[in-house]
C-alpha cells in the first residue's frame, strides 16, 4: 500500500486562491473539510476507483463525488459517449433524442409513469413540492429531521448532510414564513406521523422522505415505514414523495423501490441518473404529472435540462448498470464493511455500521454498551466527532478518501478490485489505531 506522503503544497495554495474568489474556498459546503479540519485536496484526475489530487496523491474514491460515479471515474464507454454527444453540439434548447432514452429508462426500471428531466436534485425536490401543493391544492408538507433534499427553502429544516455537518439548525436567509408550512418529524416515529396528520390532516399536502435515509449518515427505514408513509397519505388525500436522489439506480436497478416495494405518488432522482453531469428528474403518477406544464398549469422549467451531454453520461451509465454490476457493488460493499468493523473490534473503537443495499456509513459511538442502531437525528447526533476526524485524517494520509464528514454515507463503485480492497485493508489498520 502506497501511504501517501503528506505534500499538500499545491491544494494549500489553490485553497488559499479559491477562498479569495469564493466563500470558504469551495462550491458547495461539505468539501471545505470544516468539520475534520486541515487542508482540502483539490482533485486533477480520477481513473477507475481512484483520484489523484493536483500534488499527485492517489487515493481510493470511497465518496465517488457524492454518489454519482456507480461505475467509476473515466469509465471508457461514458467518455465515449460524451465525447461523441460533445462533437455534435453542446445544447440546443430543443427536445433531443438522448433525454427521450433516458425518460424511458427512468420509467421502465421505477414505478413512476412519467418523467421530467432538471439539472440538480435541488431542483427535482423543489418541482416536486410544488407540483404537489398544485395537485392538492393544499400547502404543507412533512419532512424528517435528518433528511436532507437539497437546498430548497422549504426543506432547510433540521436537515441533513452539510447542514448538520457544519450545525446550522436552520438557515439564515430562509424567512419562518417560508418554513411556516413545514412541519419538521423524527424519522422512523410513526405516531409523530400519526398525531401531525390528525391535527393537520387536511392541509398536508405530500409527506417527502428520503427513500432510505443517508444524509444522516446511513439510517434505514424501521418497521415498514414507508409503507406507512404511503397508507397514511393515501388515506389524508396527500401525495408520498420519495426522494431517491442519492439511493435511485445506486442501490439496486430501480433504487430502494428495488428493496421494499412501496409505490410512492412521486418520486425524484438525481447523482448516478447524470453519469457524473448535471441530470435529475422527478416524475410519478400520470394523473400527477399531467399538472405540469404545458400539460397542466403548474409551471417548471429549465434552460438546460435533458441536456444533451448530460443525458448520453446518464443513459449510457444506466445502460451499463446491470443486475450483475449492483450484485458487484453488494459484494463490494459488504466486504468493506467487514473489514472496517474488523479493524475497529481489533482496536476497540465503539461504532455501529448500517447499510442500506451498498450504501453504509461508520457511526463512532460513545461506548460499545450504546445503542446497537441508530434510528434518528437524535442518534445520528451523539456521535464522537473528533473520532471520526481522528480516522478521517488517517484514512487520508494512508490514500484512502472518506467523505469528510461523519453524517455522510460512503460511497462504493463496481471499478473496486481486489487491489484497492488491499489498500483499504492496510490503511484500515493504520486509521482504526488513530480513532482508539
Ligand atoms: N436529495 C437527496 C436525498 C440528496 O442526497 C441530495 C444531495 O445530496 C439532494 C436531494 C440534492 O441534490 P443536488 O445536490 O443535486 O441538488
Amino acid at each position: 500500500m502506497a501511504v501517501v506522503p503528506d505534500h499538500t503544497e499545491q491544494s494549500a495554495a489553490l485553497f488559499d486562491r479559491a477562498s479569495a474568489v469564493t466563500p470558504g474556498g469551495v462550491n458547495s459546503p461539505v468539501r471545505a473539510f470544516r468539520a475534520v479540519g486541515g487542508v482540502p485536496r483539490f482533485m486533477a484526475s480520477g481513473d477507475r476507483c481512484h483520484i489523484t489530487d493536483v500534488d499527485g496523491n492517489r487515493y481510493l474514491d470511497l465518496v465517488c463525488s457524492w454518489g454519482p460515479m456507480l461505475l467509476g471515474h473515466a469509465h471508457p464507454e461514458v467518455t465515449a459517449a460524451v465525447q461523441a454527444a460533445v462533437s455534435r453540439g453542446t445544447s440546443y434548447g430543443t427536445p433531443t433524442a438522448t433525454e427521450v432514452l433516458l425518460g424511458e429508462e427512468i420509467v421502465a426500471r421505477t414505478p413512476v409513469d412519467k418523467v421530467r428531466l432538471v439539472s440538480s436534485g435541488t431542483e427535482a425536490t423543489m418541482s416536486a413540492l410544488r407540483l404537489a401543493r398544485g395537485f392538492t391544492g393544499r400547502a404543507k408538507i412533512v419532512k424528517f429531521a435528518g433528511c436532507y433534499h437539497g437546498h430548497v427553502d422549504a426543506l432547510l429544516a433540521q436537515a441533513g448532510s452539510g447542514v448538520i455537518t457544519l450545525g446550522i439548525p436552520g438557515t439564515p436567509g430562509v424567512t419562518a414564513a417560508t418554513t411556516a408550512d413545514t412541519i419538521v418529524l423524527p424519522y422512523n416515529d410513526q405516531a409523530a406521523v400519526t398525531a401531525a396528520f390528525a391535527e393537520h390532516g387536511d392541509q398536508i399536502a405530500a409527506v417527502i422522505t428520503e427513500a432510505s435515509p443517508g444524509n444522516m449518515g446511513v439510517v434505514p427505514p424501521r418497521d415498514d415505514f414507508n409503507a406507512f408513509l404511503a397508507r397514511t397519505c393515501r388515506d389524508n388525500g396527500a401525495l408520498f414523495i420519495s426522494d431517491e436522489v442519492m439511493t435511485g439506480f445506486r442501490i439496486t436497478r430501480s433504487g430502494w423501490y428495488g428493496v421494499d416495494g412501496v409505490r410512492p405518488d412521486l418520486m425524484t432522482f438525481g447523482k448516478v441518473m447524470g453519469g457524473g453531469f448535471p441530470a435529475a428528474a422527478f416524475g410519478g403518477r400520470a394523473d400527477v404529472m399531467a399538472h405540469l406544464a404545458p400539460e397542466g398549469s403548474v409551471y417548471q422549467a429549465g434552460t438546460l435540462s435533458g441536456n444533451p451531454v448530460a443525458t448520453a453520461a446518464g443513459l449510457t451509465t444506466l445502460r451499463l448498470a446491470t443486475d450483475e454490476v449492483y450484485a458487484r457493488l453488494d459484494e463490494t460493499s459488504a466486504t468493506i464493511q467487514r473489514l472496517v468493523g474488523t479493524a475497529l473490534d481489533k482496536e476497540g473503537v465503539p461504532h455501529v455500521i448500517q447499510a442500506a443495499g451498498n450504501l453504509f456509513s461508520v457511526f463512532f459511538v460513545e461506548s460499545s454498551e450504546g445503542p446497537a442502531e441508530i434510528r434518528d437525528f437524535a442518534g445520528a447526533n451523539a456521535q464522537v466527532l473528533p473520532r471520526f476526524a481522528a480516522f478521517f485524517h488517517a484514512m487520508l494520509e494512508a490514500g484512502v478518501y472518506l467523505p469528510p464528514s461523519a453524517f455522510e454515507a460512503w460511497f462504493v463503485s463496481a471499478a473496486i478490485d481486489d487491489d484497492a480492497l488491499a489498500e483499504l485493508e492496510s490503511a484500515l489498520a493504520l486509521a482504526a489505531r488513530a480513532a482508539a
